[in-house]
This record gives structure tokens, sequence and C-alpha cells, in this order.
């Protein structure tokens, strides 16, 4: 079986290798391969298999979903700025003789103000989406995922508005709190320890 990244590989939902689709058996939502097959009919016997497994929704998918995010994000981001720099204008043409320590102090102030804006602009569209009742940003929602607690219940505003904080905390991680929801049991990222959030496909 080859590991090629081909579009129609899906992976066993207890030892993650890849398969196609047509190796894979179906318990539900669950897809187990031929190897694990056994063990897990074993499992769902004795009534502790993970059947929420396949729940959780994996990295790439959320990978895919955080880049639309983005798209959007970058689309309000720009018009926003462009908005305000166009209003700033006046300052961007120093007069002649401006002492270069005003003009580095206005462009300084500059990025910390497109920082800013940037912050509050990426704070509220995740907040207001994540806890409102789609339970989800415009990207995740294309695919069909959901953030909610551990027992599926909907993120207060407050929990939403931290773990966008939290997200940029990954950020300093150098990108290593988004990846470790490829390897937890949970699919959890750094922030949705931190916050006690899981990302899931919505069902139904
Ligand atoms: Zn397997």
């Amino acid at each position: 079986m080859s590991p090629a990244a081909d579009s129609a590989t899906l992976s066993c939902a207890e030892c993650a290798r890849p398969y196609s689709a047509d190796d894979l058996a179906r318990f539900g939502v669950v897809l187990i391969c031929p190897d694990c097959k056994n063990g897990y009919v074993q499992k769902l016997r004795e009534g502790v298999a993970p059947a929420a497994r396949a729940h959780f929704a994996g990295f790439w998918v959320r990978f895919v979903a955080y880049l639309i995010d983005g798209i959007i994000l970058m689309v309000i981001g720009s018009i926003v700025q462009f908005a305000m720099i166009g209003s700033l204008s006046p300052f961007r043409q120093p007069q002649p003789g401006t002492s270069p320590d005003v003009v580095l102090g206005a462009m300084a102030g500059l990025v910390a103000v497109v920082f800013l804006v940037d912050m509050v602009i990426g704070c509220s569209y995740e907040a207001f989406f994540v806890s409102s009742s789609l339970c989800a940003t415009p990207g995740k929602l294309a695919l069909e995922l959901k953030v909610v607690r551990p027992d599926g219940a909907r993120l207060s505003l407050g929990r939403a508005v931290g773990r966008y904080f939290a997200k940029r905390l990954n950020m300093l991680t150098v990108g290593v709190g988004y990846i470790m929801a490829g390897f937890d049991s949970e699919n959890r990222g750094l922030h949705d320890l931190i916050c006690d959030t899981r990302v899931v496909r919505r069902q139904g």
C-alpha cells in the first residue's frame, strides 16, 4: 500500500495509516483497516471502542479551514487598512526638513496601529463566529467543522476570545501548537488544550 498523498487515500481511525477507501471497513462514521478490524470489533463488543474517534477533525481539514479564514481576513484587513492609511495620508508625506526621528516614530506608530487593527479584526471575527450558534468560522463551516466544549456545548464569548489569543500563542511555538492537533488522540492543538475545546465534524 503506497502512502502517496492521493486524494482518494483515507486513514484508519485506529492506526492512522493511509489506505484506499476500498480497503477500509466502515463502522458508522469510523473507518478501520483490515489489520485493526478484529481488535476494533472486539473493543466494540466490550463497549470501549472510541466510537467518536473519527468525529474529531484532523490536522489537514483544519489547515484548509484556516487558509479559507486567512483569505477572508486578508480581504477584510486590506480594505480596513487601505481606508485607514488613506485617512492617514497627511503623515505619509513628511514636510521637507522633518527630523528623521519624527518620520521613524510616525512609521513605527503606523505599524503598531496596523498590527492592532489586524488583531481586533481577527479576534472579533473568530470570537463572534465561534461563539455564535454556528460554532464555527466561515472557513470551518465550509468544511463542516465546529468548535465545541468536550461535552459538545457551544463556547462562551469569553472562551472564544481566549481561544483566539491562545492561537496567537501558537505563533510563538512556530506552528508546533497547531501541528500537535495532528498527533493528539482527540486532535487537540495547543489552543484546544489551553481552552479545553475540541474541533469536531458537524453531523446531520
Ligand atoms: Zn489500522
